[in-house]
């Protein structure tokens, strides 16, 4: 361990230029911008260093085009001898900058221990540790066994179909013993999973008529209302009453939760430069996307079915209601078990790199462990990377170098106890 803490410390300086360089190419999700550039840059740095890399276009997959190419890298490094093969997976898309900024979003300034920029935290800085990890454990091991794999991912943004999913689907994971992806969930934890997502459309329909005659119509947003009303009575204190063993953060994220992300109805929004009124009509369409979060206790048929008894309520007692549903994405919740031998290694590098021990959280939201879960049908996966989960997707997001260094001597000591 010593020889590999030593490895890590002599590639500071390497540490933080890679990690500047990642920043410094904006991979803008979306639309999918220098997809390329950032798979032709990692080949450069890595296949002179004995890796095989392949550059992999997921042709097809959404948001593919020849204006926005959806390209990954899968680099692998062979051991001497037969083994186990261990992947990184990170992903290199970054999410649009906002608003509120007083660094360069793409300057990768670095400031004391931090360095600044889109993409720093979540999750540059994770993909430089597990490159600067991998480098010093194969320099410390040449004849290490079995295969380090390091991939680098599009789309994960906008839910990995052009990324991990499309690998996944291609049998890359067949090969794989044991994943990390190196997601800012803080050096000290391991992240198992995730919860379940359901999102869906809930339209209510009724029938035009002129505005002054509402009687000769039928109002589709007074049906919402109804529904909405009955959510806030039955179901929203029915998910809030639904717990989970699963240790999911923050706290607030322990139950089922449901968010209304959108609601719309009659009219539509006006043209930013039009200045006439509005016309008088009965909205025959009102629309609802619900987005809902579910445990790794409950199945989504019953998820599902909680909202068509609503609806069916709802229905009872309103003569000519009507409704349709519409689903618009679905995921099942993830959680690996915590005696997975990827848990195991990862939670004792840990205690001996932070002298502390890991904690055990899942993701509120999802990411790609599902594609290699579900897909892949490999469970052996964990997040586990630098940063602070909180300056994800904010303004002036950084990622600490300390942090970086140290997740990298935990991601090289589970290389260590896998591969050595
Ligand atoms: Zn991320």
């Amino acid at each position: 361990m010593t020889d590999l803490t030593t490895a890590i410390e002599a590639r500071r300086p390497s540490l933080i230029q890679l990690t500047q360089d990642l920043i410094r190419i904006p991979t803008l999700n979306p639309p999918g911008r220098h997809y390329l550039d950032i798979c032709e840059f990692l080949q450069a740095r890595m296949a002179p260093q004995g890796w095989d890399c392949e550059l992999v276009r997921a042709h097809g997959a959404p948001g593919d085009s020849e204006t926005y190419p959806r390209w990954n890298i899968v680099a692998r490094h062979k051991g001497a001898r037969s083994g186990d093969c261990v992947h990184f997976n990170s992903h290199h898309d970054v999410v649009e900058v906002g608003h509120g900024w007083t660094r360069d979003p793409f300057g990768g300034e670095l400031d004391g221990d931090r360095i600044y920029g889109r993409g720093s935290c979540d999750m540059k800085g994770g993909l430089a540790a597990s490159i600067i990890a991998a480098e010093a454990f194969i320099a410390e091991n040449p004849d290490h066994a079995g295969t380090v794999e390091i991939s680098a991912t599009a789309d994960e943004e906008s839910g990995g179909f052009g990324g991990v999913a499309y690998l996944a689907e291609r049998g890359d994971f067949a090969r794989v013993n044991h994943v990390i992806i190196p997601e800012p969930l803080h050096k000290d934890r391991i992240c198992l999973g995730h919860r379940g997502v359901w999102w869906a459309e809930i339209e209510t329909q009724g029938r035009i008529a002129h505005g002054s005659m509402p009687f000769l119509g039928d109002c589709a947003v007074r049906h919402m209302g109804a529904v909405l009303e009955e959510m806030e009575a039955t179901l929203w204190p029915l998910l809030a009453g639904k717990h989970t063993e699963m240790p999911v953060i923050p706290d607030g994220a322990r139950s089922s939760t449901l968010n209304i992300n959108s609601i719309h109805g009659g009219a539509s929004e006006p043209e930013a430069d039009y200045t006439g009124l509005p016309a008088p009509c009965v909205p025959d369409r009102c629309r609802i996307v619900i987005d809902r979060r579910f445990l790794i206790e409950e199945d989504l048929a019953e998820v599902k079915a909680e909202v068509t008894a609503l609806l069916e309520k709802v229905k009872a007692q309103r003569p000519s209601f009507r409704y349709e549903v519409r689903d618009l994405f679905e995921v099942i919740p993830s959680m690996t078990d915590r005696d997975a031998p990827v848990v195991r290694t990862t939670a004792a590098a840990i205690e001996r790199v932070l002298g502390r021990e890991a904690g055990y959280v899942v993701s509120p939201g999802t990411y790609d462990q599902k594609h290699i879960d579900r897909i892949g049908k490999l469970k052996n996966c964990i997040a586990y990377g630098p940063g602070v989960l909180d300056l994800a997707h904010q303004p002036d997001e950084w990622v600490g170098v300390q942090d970086m260094l140290d997740s990298a001597r935990v991601m090289a000591l589970v290389l260590d106890d896998l591969l050595g």
